[in-house]
């Protein structure tokens, strides 16, 4: 229950492909209001990059290092590198492992968070992905306390994220394209936080959850 393998990591990631493939126009319309329209392609290439990249990884590591490194170096916009920057953190706090359990998920999760906040230097209610992030990671952390079971931790993390995610909308943004708006940019959900709670969705149905 509370193991998490490479094959469940590397089918977080298809998942999370997936899901920001088939609502890649979704993510563009979000962008196209509060930004310049290229979240959802800048997604979509991006780990579709990451997928043709992967090969057989022999490691979370190893995996995690060719999916930071080809999300920076394949899109171009501001998600590419805090994206990859929270991958290339969280396979070097995993380290050569092939499995992980639930407190090296959560000790991963936060040092990717830690990248994009060294990185981006947004906090909880600047509007970006940083909205979603924080209160999934307070729910994992929340859910591995009670019970050591990844894949409840990772479907509360996944709910805490889509709240994360709505609550951004009335939120005027402080950081990113979004910020040049001022005033102009409330009312509009953010579409980072919209990506992160997809990638808390493909996580909790990797690790088995309800959520497929
Ligand atoms: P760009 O803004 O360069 O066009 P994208 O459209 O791909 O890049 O991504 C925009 C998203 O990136 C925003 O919705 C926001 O969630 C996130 N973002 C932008 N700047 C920051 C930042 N400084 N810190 C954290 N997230 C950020
Ligand atoms: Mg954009």
């Amino acid at each position: 229950m509370g193991v998490v393998t490479l094959e469940q990591l590397v089918d977080w990631l298809s998942r999370f492909r997936d899901l920001v493939t088939t609502n890649q126009a979704q993510l563009t319309e979000l962008d196209s209001a509060i930004g310049d329209a290229d979240h959802g392609s800048n997604m979509a290439r991006g780990m579709n990059a990451v997928m043709d990249k992967l090969g057989e990884p022999t490691a979370i590591d190893q995996l995690f290092t060719t999916v930071g490194m080809t999300l920076v170096s394949s899109v171009g916009g501001a998600s590419g590198p805090l994206y990859g920057t929270f991958f290339l953190r969280f396979g070097t706090t995993v380290g050569a492992e092939t499995s992980i359990d639930g407190e090296a998920l959560s000790a991963a999760l936060r040092a990717g968070l830690a990248g994009i906040e060294a990185r981006g230097k947004a906090e909880v209610g600047d509007k970006t992905m940083v909205d979603a992030l924080v209160p999934a990671l307070g729910a994992l952390d929340a859910s591995l306390a009670s019970s050591d079971d990844a894949s409840a931790a990772a479907e509360a993390a996944f709910h805490a994220a889509e709240r994360g995610r709505d609550a951004t909308e009335p939120l005027v943004a402080r950081k990113g394209r979004a910020s040049y708006l001022g005033d102009r940019s409330a009312g509009h959900v953010d579409p980072g936080a919209t990506s992160t709670a997809y990638l808390f969705q493909a996580l909790a149905g990797a690790l088995g959850g309800e959520t497929g």
